[in-house]
């Protein structure tokens, strides 16, 4: 089971990490450094590659920040950058593309924020070290200058890398006023880094965390994406959760800490959430990699839960429907956080699902209830196996393995099923044209009736040949009143 724990880091080693991921960009920011110093600017590599080359998780993104305004910079990328493009220009950064690169260059900055409104107010501002007080943590705040490579590292950053912490610059509180966004930052870089977040970080989360509703739902929206994509999604959500900023973004998971009865009969649903991501995450090399939908899915599968709990007598607790309760939550949660519909569907169904095979038993499901339970999942089938398998976290062995089992069973006869039909995409075997042919009836209700009456055979009783269609569809057609 993953609840992977992060290595430790050791200066030499970064100091080797660093020199090697400096050979791979040379080309790059030997050049373009150049040209900025030519005409007079500073450029400097700065946040996130800094830090991802100290730890060995460079990409192909490279953001930069320079004296130069955003025009100058313009001009500077003509005739070396394969593409250019403006990344919005009220924020002062250019984006451009030299061959796998993609580079980000924004003006230096003082910004502040406006209380009264939802976006950053922008400043440009003149120097590397203002620029860098401006940034969110210190481990994000250290720069390289270029093409001289001077390491810029005002607040400590290699300190806190090394000791694995988020920090801000200054006083968090200041920090998190001037962009409230950024608690949603520390938890996301939490999770992604594998760091804890300094107590006095965690202190003022817990105490502003209120303040994110100024934020836009989309700006949220994008951090809580990245966290639950993370290598650590369980760090940033249990920080959500503690500080309370969980009860403004995602009220469901912190109430799925349904106060414990007194004498313990149902498990911990936070716990066994929690467990259950983790469960699907480790799954994942099925779909090829982190996915959003299958996690978020595993997130929310319980959220019904709270709502639909009864105490029954005998000291039974039920929750009756709390799979078709849950995927409205789901729905209502995602549309707030303005998801896309696709995206909103997708969670939605394998919430409302993720309960369905636990009428499979031992394996006496009829051929058509796997044909229902394949076309009823569409082109989810491959998250619910996912979910549904990760939804187990019994203790008991015995009773895990006999789920397992069944599962591989029902998987296994999919497949059959799936040989011999084509079974992700169920039709009638007769069309439109031929019942109105057979039928002698033109386009309408009745059509679609009729093609109703076949589907639902088909999904019972397998393919058929035109002529027994044929001879099914008259019969339906005769015994209608
Ligand atoms: P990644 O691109 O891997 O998500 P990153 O560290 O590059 O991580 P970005 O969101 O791309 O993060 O931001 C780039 C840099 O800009 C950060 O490293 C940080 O220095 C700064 N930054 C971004 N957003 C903020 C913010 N809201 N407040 C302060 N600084 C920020
Ligand atoms: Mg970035």
């Amino acid at each position: 089971m993953s609840s992977p724990t992060p290595s430790p880091i050791l200066i030499s080693d970064v100091q080797q990490t660093v020199a090697r991921e400096l050979r791979r960009i040379a080309p790059i920011i030997d050049e373009l450094g150049a040209r900025f110093n030519e005409a007079g600017h500073q450029l400097a590599l700065v946040g996130g590659p800094v830090r991802d080359a100290m730890l060995g998780r460079l990409q192909t993104d490279l953001d930069f920040t320079t004296s130069a305004h955003p025009d100058v910079t313009e001009k500077l990328l003509k005739g070396w950058a394969d593409a250019i493009w403006d990344m919005g220009r009220d924020f002062g950064t250019i984006g451009c593309r030299k061959g796998e690169w993609q580079v980000e260059i924004t003006t230096y900055r003082s910004e502040a924020y406006d209380p009264d409104s939802r976006k950053p107010e922008v400043a440009y501002g003149d120097s590397l070290v203002g620029d860098l007080g401006r940034r969110d943590f210190t481990v994000n705040s250290m720069a390289l200058t270029v093409p001289d490579r001077g390491f810029e590292d005002p607040f400590g950053g290699i300190v806190d890398l090394a000791s694995r912490v988020l920090r801000t610059p200054g006083r968090p509180e200041d920090s998190f006023s001037d962009d409230p966004l950024r608690m949603m930052r520390a938890a996301r870089f939490a999770a992604q880094l594998g760091f804890d977040v300094a107590p006095e970080v965690v202190a003022a989360m817990t105490e502003m965390a209120g303040r994110i509703e100024i934020i836009s739902a989309e700006r949220v929206r994008d951090e809580l994406v990245k966290l639950i994509c993370a290598p650590f999604p369980r760090r940033g959500l249990l920080l959500l959760v503690e500080t309370g900023l969980a009860s403004y973004v995602l009220p469901e998971l912190p109430a799925l800490a349904l106060e414990r009865d007194e004498h313990h009969r149902h498990k911990d649903v936070y716990e066994h959430t929690l467990i259950v991501l983790e469960q699907s995450i480790d799954q994942e090399q099925r779909l090829g990699g982190p996915d959003f939908i299958s996690r978020f899915a595993a997130l929310m599968h319980d959220v019904g839960k709270p709502k639909t709990r009864r105490f029954e007598s005998g000291g039974v607790v039920t929750f009756h429907h709390h799979d078709v309760v849950g995927a409205k939550i789901t729905a209502k949660r995602m549309r707030a956080l303005r998801f896309s519909n696709d995206e909103i569907d997708a969670v939605s169904k394998l919430v409302e699902l993720h309960l369905r095979f636990h009428g499979y038993g031992e394996g006496e499901w009829t051929d058509s209830a796997v044909r229902r339970y394949v076309r009823d999942a569409g082109d989810q089938l491959e998250r619910l196996h996912i979910l549904t398998r990760a939804d187990c976290t019994t203790r008991n062995q015995r009773k895990a393995n006999r789920l397992r089992a069944a599962y591989d069973d029902l998987e296994a006869r999919i497949e059959r099923l799936s040989e011999e039909e084509e079974l992700a995409s169920i039709r009638p075997d007769l069309d439109g044209t031929q019942i109105m042919e057979i039928l002698g009836i033109p386009p309408g209700r009745e059509v679609g009736e009729a093609y109703r009456f076949l589907l639902e055979l088909r999904m019972d009783e397998g393919p058929k040949s035109a002529e027994a269609a044929r001879e099914a569809l008259l019969e339906w057609w005769a015994a209608r009143p």
